[in-house]
């Protein structure tokens, strides 16, 4: 349905004059320098007023800004938007201000495939997405009673991580789950933490081959979580749970790491699994996906979540990453995406990437 609505609204679009609109927040500086480094112009999305701090970044500012009263109000924008020939880029709190149902039916051409969502929003779907694509994910315990090593108990909806706690018992358990939320307990894997940055482009063959397109890996990160990854300066995680400390799991900020060279067939095969499975589900996800993975001491992945969009862990990456400095000099996420959109826009293949 939405496929037939970009072909609709790309009739009116000057090809030459493609103007990438997204939110200001996330990974905005990062997409709107992409975007400039490309010659494409760029539309910020700002809610109340200009945000001062892009002035101090004249590379990351868009050229223009849309100034809305609250996020569900860029739905009254929608034709001065389209005037404008503009494409809209999602990052993950462009979803979440708006809300899946509105973004799903924004009218406005938007990188990517917008019937990801549904599969990786619902947590059953998700599993049923990349099991089925041969990852293996943590094991859930459906029952407490049966915790009998160390979980993560995951409220649905949590943004960011919140909320989410450790238990190793039951009786933990107990104690901490709050009543009236619904939650998930998975196996907390032990290992590293490494959040993997692909992107695929359905329509050019110069990277990793799929079965249509090909797959590239752009760069990895490692979440900086508050409080789990520094409460050790204050004790053990044991003693501090002992004083009623609890450790938390909220996104604060990135690091740049990379992964032992003998682990990118893997890294390659499960992008290409998850992207094949995309495919046959629901027509293939496009572009920007991230992999959110736990490295064990045998060197095997357990993924525990999926990203159908850049992700705020390409942001130490404005000037390139190890990995995509092998693909081409200078080369961000952002900057990855306006080059798929002017290439497509030169091939007449716009449908193809947009929905
Ligand atoms: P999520 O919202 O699922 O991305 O989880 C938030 C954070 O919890 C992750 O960034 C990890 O640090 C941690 N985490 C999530 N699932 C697991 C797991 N199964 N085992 C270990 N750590 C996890």
């Amino acid at each position: 349905m939405t496929k037939i609505n970009v072909n609709d609204m790309l009739t009116s679009y000057d090809k030459k004059n493609l103007r990438i609109a997204t939110v200001c927040s996330h990974s905005s500086l990062q997409i709107f320098n992409g975007a400039r480094k490309e010659g494409l112009k760029t539309i910020g999305i700002s809610v109340g007023e200009k945000k001062k701090f892009y002035d101090a970044f004249p590379l990351g500012k868009p050229d223009e800004f849309l100034i809305v009263d609250n996020y569900k109000d860029i739905l009254k924008f929608t034709e001065e938007l389209r005037e404008k020939n503009a494409i809209v880029i999602p990052h993950g709190s462009f979803v979440e201000y708006l809300g899946a149902d509105k973004f799903s039916t924004l009218d406005l051409p938007t990188f990517g495939n917008r019937d990801v969502l549904k599969w990786e929003s619902d947590r059953n779907m998700e599993r049923k997405w990349l099991e089925g694509a041969g990852l293996v994910m943590p094991k859930e315990i459906k029952d407490p009673k049966n915790i009998d090593k160390p979980v993560i108990v995951k409220y649905h909806g949590a943004k960011g991580g919140k909320g989410f706690f450790i238990a190793k018992t039951y009786d933990e358990f107990k104690k901490r789950i709050e009543k009236g939320k619904s939650y998930i307990i998975q196996e907390f894997v032990m290992g590293t933490r490494y959040y993997i940055h692909y992107f695929y482009s359905p329509i050019q063959d110069n990277a990793y081959k799929l079965s249509k397109g090909s797959l590239q890996l752009l760069s990895m990160d490692r979440r900086d979580e508050t409080t789990i990854d520094e409460v050790q300066r204050l004790g053990s995680i044991a003693e501090l749970e002992e004083l009623g400390i609890h450790p938390t799991f909220v996104v604060t900020g990135n690091i740049p790491i990379v992964m032992r060279e003998s682990l990118l067939p893997k890294v390659f095969k499960m992008g290409e699994a998850v992207v094949e499975k995309s495919l046959k589900l629901f027509g293939g996800m496009i572009g920007s996906f991230c992999l959110e993975t736990v490295v064990t001491e045998d060197l095997e992945f357990r993924v525990f979540e999926i990203s159908s969009r850049i992700v705020a862990g390409t942001n130490p990456y404005i000037a390139g990453s190890p990995y995509s400095e092998m693909i081409q000099p200078d080369l961000s996420t952002g900057r990855r995406i306006a080059q798929e959109i002017k290439f497509a826009a030169k091939k007449n293949l716009l449908n193809e990437i947009l929905t």
